[in-house]
């Protein structure tokens, strides 16, 4: 048997590719770098000119009114929270399918994440699911949009708005991403993105937050920087040492070293975004057929983004389970991964929250199913082939018969 094309590698066959091709990954030219060396040569490294430049050109992009630039997409959700007023006591809805950050900058704020279920063929927080978590001490609904689609917003909105809720989007896998020919950015009350490499920009890392009002841009300049209500450059130019901190914030500056690489990085977005959504459109002919896994479902209405294309295993159709799949996956060269544990299984949420498993069971149920594959706008379409190939030969190996 052995040597034959379809022998696994896991079995000793010959791996559909000899380096692990990853999940995710950046591309950064040599105009990003020319970008960079051109502050690094300038009189201001931080708080300078290129912060103010990376935030317009950002707001435009996305249609937002406001776009407040920080060090972290953790830290444009932390912002996004300080500037919703919640503290100690309140309560705030969070998906349970979410990378840590989500809820974490919840309890940064010392209220209490309550998580959400999510629905089964999306992985998108579920709107009545939330509705069934309010108390008379929830602030805020977090909104995931997983994956890089955006969540029911229509039904979220609704939602907020007869509670009286703050809606806060997690758009950190969206940018780009649309709901009604509306874009991501302009969907909630806030919303925060992330630059770290594997997102669809990158500084490095790097965040940002979007928003309508004033109030809260302003609120959120001023928890970037200490708390401190003017910032260095402002200082500068009135000619003046004076400032005043006015309530407790944090240094989440982002520096022009990093805005000048967002402002490259962006200028691409189009064209990323459109690569993304082809080798979608190639991993979703190519698996349709496969009874193994299956893509999550695409919302009507929504144009995806395609931060990760998620498969689910078919556990009626399939022989081995998702930890097979993902070892065979891997010995063929292929650096699948999984996006997310549950949040409310993590230790710290079940020692300091109380959370345990049977909370959220359909996020729960989708975790022991899912599996990422490689996604980038890189990729070449010989590494997509790849990619099917090896989900072809695990199809082979075990489909049901
Ligand atoms: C990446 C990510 C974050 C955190 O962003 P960082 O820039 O790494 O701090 C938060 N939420 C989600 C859903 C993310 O994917």
């Amino acid at each position: 048997m052995s040597g034959r094309p379809d022998k696994l590698a896991v079995a000793g066959g010959t791996p559909v590719r000899s380096a692990m091709l990853p999940y995710g990954c950046p591309a950064v030219d040599d105009d990003d770098v020319a970008a960079v060396v051109a502050v690094l040569r300038s009189d201001w490294l931080t708080t300078g000119p290129k912060v103010g430049e990376f935030e317009r050109a950002f707001a435009e992009a996305v249609g937002a009114q406001h776009a407040v630039a920080v060090s972290s997409g953790t830290a444009a959700l932390h912002a996004a929270v300080h500037a919703s007023d919640i503290a100690a006591g309140d309560e705030v809805v969070v998906p349970a399918m979410t990378f840590a950050a989500s809820a974490n900058v919840v309890a940064m704020q010392g209220a209490t994440p309550v998580f959400a279920d999510v629905e089964a063929d999306t992985l998108l927080i579920d709107p009545l699911d939330v509705e069934r978590k309010l108390t008379p001490r929830t602030k805020a609904v977090v909104a995931v949009d997983y994956a890089g689609q955006p969540c029911d917003y229509d039904a979220l909105r609704d939602l907020c708005a007869r509670r009286g809720l703050r809606l806060i989007a997690d758009a950190c896998h969206s940018l780009g991403a649309a709901h009604r020919q509306s874009r991501a950015g302009t969907l909630a009350d806030l919303t925060a993105f992330s630059f770290h490499p594997v997102k669809h920009i990158a500084t490095g890392e790097g965040g940002m937050v979007t928003t309508a009002s004033a109030d809260a841009a302003e609120r959120m300049r001023r928890f970037r920087n200490h708390g401190i209500a003017t910032d260095h450059r402002q200082r500068a130019e009135a000619g003046t040492w004076h400032y005043e901190m006015v309530e407790l914030g944090y240094n989440y500056r982002l520096s022009d070293i990093h805005c000048a690489l967002g402002l490259m990085q962006l200028r691409k977005l189009p064209v990323w975004l459109a690569r993304r959504r082809a080798i979608a459109r190639r991993y979703d002919e190519a698996i349709a057929p496969l009874g193994i896994v299956a893509p999550l479902a695409v919302r009507n209405g929504v144009e995806h983004a395609y931060h990760l294309y998620v498969v689910q295993v078919d556990r009626q159709r399939c022989t081995a389970d998702r930890q097979t799949l993902y070892a065979a996956l891997r010995a063929e060269g292929i650096g699948v991964n999984v996006h997310y544990m549950p949040v409310h299984l993590h230790p710290f949420y079940r020692e300091h929250f109380g959370t345990q498993p049977g909370d959220c069971p359909v996020a729960e149920a989708a975790y022991e199913r899912i599996l990422s594959l490689p996604m980038f706008p890189r990729m070449t379409d010989a590494d997509v082939d790849a990619v099917v190939a090896a989900l072809r030969k695990v199809d082979a190996a075990y489909a049901r018969s």
